[in-house]
This record gives C-alpha cells, sequence and structure tokens, in this order.
C-alpha cells in the first residue's frame, strides 16, 4: 500500500470477464441464457498472458468473473491457482449456484464435497454465491434455478468445513423484499420498502449460514453514458434494476440506514461512507464522491476480445491487449463518477483519502474539517473492515470483534 501512495497510486485491480456464457435467466442481465448474442469465452493462454501483465503492473485484487464462470470449473481453477502464482494476493471468483441445485440427489454431498475440496486447495480470497431476494422462490424464479437456495445452504457448511466462507452477493433491485410488480412512486414508502427488505435480506442470508454479504449497486448507468456503450452485459433495461437517480438516492439511504444494525452479526462488505457519497451524488452533490479509480488503476477486460477497457461501461475506450507494452498507463479520460459499480466505486472511496495523504494532503484537510460526517464514517469503516479481517473469505468471523460494532 506504502509503495503505491508514495508512486501516487492506489493497488490495481483487474476484473477478468473469462466468459459471457450463462445458465441462468436473470431478468438484470444482458447474458442470460435467452439473449441471442454469440457466446465467448477467453483462451486459457490468453487469460494468464493477460494475469501475468497484470501481477507485472502491479495488480493486487483479481475477479474472474462472467457470465457463469463456474461453467468452466477446472480452467477457473487453474486462473487462480496461476494468478496466485504470479503474486495477486487478492483472487475472487464466484457463481450463479447452479451446481447446488438438485441437492435431495443422494450424491450431492459427495459431488460437492469434491469441487469445494479443489476450491479450497487454491489461495482463492473471496468466493461469492449470488443471492437476489429475502424470499428464495423469487430469487429461483429471477435466476431460473430451481430449488437452489436449498442447495446453497447445504453446501455452506461443507465450504465452512473446508475453510472457505462464501459470501452472499445481493445485485441490488425491486424484488428484494418480494415480487414487486408495481411500481412505487411515493419516496417515503418506497424508502419503507427497501429499508425492510434489506433488513429481511440480511436476516435470511445470516440465518441460512453466510458469514459475509456484499450489495452490488444497480447495474444501470447515468442517462449521459449510453447503456449500449457498456462491454460488460451485466447491464439491463428491465425494471427490476432500473433506479432513477432520486430512486437511488432512497435506496442507498435505505442500506444505509440498515446496515449498522447486522454488522455485529454477519461481515457486511458494503462501506456506509461509500454509501454517504453516493447518497450525496443522487441528491445533487456532485462533489462529494471520489473519483472511480476505472481506467486508472483499475481495468476490466473483456470476454469476446480479450481487450482491457477502463471498466465495463466505457466500452468506447478499448486500450488493447494489458500485455502490449504500447498498453497506456492510465486512460485520459477525466474522473469518473458515470455508475455506482461497486467493484470500482467502493474501493476508490475507501483508498482516496489514502491517496489524498500523499498527493494533496492540503484538500484532505480541508476535507476532514468541513466533513466530519464523512470522516466518522470512513474511520468506522476502516476500523470494521479490519474487524472483519479485510473480508478474507478464508477465515470464519471473529464474533467477538463484530460485536464491538
Ligand atoms: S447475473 Fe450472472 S447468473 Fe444472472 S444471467 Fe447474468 S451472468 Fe448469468
Ligand atoms: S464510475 Fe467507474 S465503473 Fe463507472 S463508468 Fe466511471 S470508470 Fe467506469
Amino acid at each position: 500500500m506504502i509503495r503505491h501512495l508514495v508512486s501516487h497510486t492506489i493497488p490495481g485491480q483487474l476484473v477478468i470477464q473469462y466468459t459471457d456464457r450463462c445458465n441462468a435467466l436473470c431478468p438484470q442481465c444482458g447474458m442470460r441464457r435467452t439473449e441471442p448474442f454469440s457466446r465467448s469465452k477467453l483462451i486459457m493462454d490468453d487469460a494468464k498472458r493477460i494475469i501475468d501483465a497484470a501481477a507485472e503492473r502491479g495488480v493486487q485484487a483479481l475477479s474472474l468473473t462472467g457470465g457463469e464462470p463456474l461453467l468452466f470449473f477446472d480452467e477457473i481453477i487453474g486462473l487462480i491457482d496461476h494468478a496466485t502464482g504470479a503474486g495477486i494476493p487478492y483472487v475472487r471468483t464466484g457463481t450463479n449456484g447452479f451446481l447446488f441445485m438438485n441437492s435431495e440427489h443422494p450424491d450431492f454431498e459427495c459431488r460437492i464435497s469434491s469441487l469445494i475440496e479443489r476450491l479450497a486447495r487454491t489461495k482463492l480470497y473471496t468466493f461469492w454465491i449470488s443471492v437476489d431476494s429475502a424470499v428464495p422462490g423469487v430469487h429461483e424464479m429471477m435466476r431460473g434455478l430451481n430449488g437452489v437456495i436449498k442447495g446453497i445452504e447445504k453446501a455452506l457448511p461443507i465450504f465452512h468445513e473446508h475453510g472457505i466462507y462464501p459470501s452472499a452477493n445481493l445485485g441490488i433491485n425491486r424484488n428484494i423484499g418480494g415480487l414487486q410488480d408495481t411500481a412505487i412512486s411515493d419516496h417515503q414508502i418506497l424508502y419503507a420498502h427497501f429499508w425492510k427488505a434489506f433488513r429481511d435480506f440480511y436476516r435470511i442470508v445470516d440465518n441460512m449460514g453466510f458469514t459475509i454479504v456484499n450489495a452490488c449497486y444497480p447495474m444501470s448507468v447515468e442517462i449521459d453514458a449510453a447503456p449500449t456503450s457498456a462491454v460488460y452485459k451485466a447491464t439491463s433495461a428491465n425494471d427490476a434494476v432500473n433506479f432513477s437517480s432520486d430512486e437511488k438516492h432512497i435506496v442507498f439511504k435505505a442500506l444505509f440506514d440498515v446496515i449498522p444494525e447486522f454488522r455485529s452479526r454477519i461481515r457486511i462488505f458494503t462501506p456506509r461512507s461509500s454509501l454517504l457519497s453516493l447518497i450525496r451524488q443522487h441528491n445533487g452533490d456532485v462533489s462529494s464522491p471520489y473519483a472511480c479509480r476505472g481506467g486508472r488503476e483499475f481495468f476490466f477486460v473483456d470476454a469476446r476480445t480479450g481487450d482491457t477497457f477502463p471498466c465495463g461501461y466505457r466500452g468506447a475506450e478499448n486500450l488493447g491487449k494489458l500485455w502490449d507494452p504500447a498498453f497506456p498507463r492510465r486512460s485520459g479520460m477525466e474522473p469518473c463518477t458515470k455508475c455506482d459499480w461497486e467493484c470500482f466505486r467502493d474501493p476508490s472511496e475507501l483508498m482516496g483519502p489514502l491517496r489524498d495523504l500523499i498527493t494533496r494532503p492540503v484538500g484532505l484537510f480541508s476535507k476532514i474539517v468541513k466533513d466530519q460526517e464523512w470522516l466518522r464514517l470512513w474511520y468506522e469503516d476502516l476500523r470494521y473492515y479490519r474487524a472483519c479481517d479485510f473480508f478474507n473469505g478464508r477465515v470464519p468471523p471473529d464474533m467477538k470483534q463484530l460485536e464491538r460494532f
């Protein structure tokens, strides 16, 4: 961290979309299996070359995503080993959970144990499993994966026995608290709806046996960034995930208000200082957020071409192959806050002040003096991250540490 800060950067992050193939039906995603586009997958050797180039550039965190990455289980295992061998310590991957279907079948435990054993032999840092709703039937209907919730519940103790503590990954949508087929226009009712939905969600995933939970912010982009330019097809025009800026302001506020009640029970990855910035941004205060590091230290590699982009959204800015010696150190675009992609926005917010400490200490001092609420939340987030072992998905939660929150 110190080495990066002295060179005026923050530790790098790379999201590699290994494939855009998927076997699920999520309405909130352009890669669902019914979408008629020709599917791709990276060539394994190219993926390794990208990882090597990333390690050389100081990337510390790598996400292997999809589509559904575990459709190519053996290759993902190989890439995790390759990345950790190349010196990237924080390697993440996950699943929509399709492997946990048919859990009543007599060979379920044996089949799942052998997959988990293989994951456990790697140095994988975080493993995520998607959960979209506090209501199991709604999650399964959205994903098109029948019986998957029961299977996840059966699989979690097996993960824990093998020293893997998966994270429940919530993609924020209108159905979190149950199927919501009529729009809520009244803002107070919308707040109350999401406040209850987030509470129900945290309770349910805690009861299921998860010990870590993350929230992926709505994958809709702002009006000035055409959704069609997104290279990562995880965007969708579906109402379930499309929120106006006014609505996002309310949804983020509800999440912000619910988190403190559950921080002592389950490790909640979502930093409240980042939510505060997003709440303010969607309330018109554009000076509040730290600019996203997408295109600076954070990049996205697309499964179709293997090319690199500043992020999954800025598809018009193809930066070429990461291993190319002419690869730009950073993209020329101005600091960006065009979307709320938590993978890039949350770490940008958390590390922004540390970077300011070196690059613009006077600016940081003035922010601290002017904005005590943000300072308190940011400091508390850092303390909480520490209490959560920095969300190390290979260790159980330290409940004594969490009790302090
Ligand atoms: S959200 Fe994930 S699981 Fe669902 S369709 Fe998209 S890629 Fe597949
Ligand atoms: S805020 Fe970050 S992730 Fe979103 S469009 Fe800008 S650079 Fe990309």
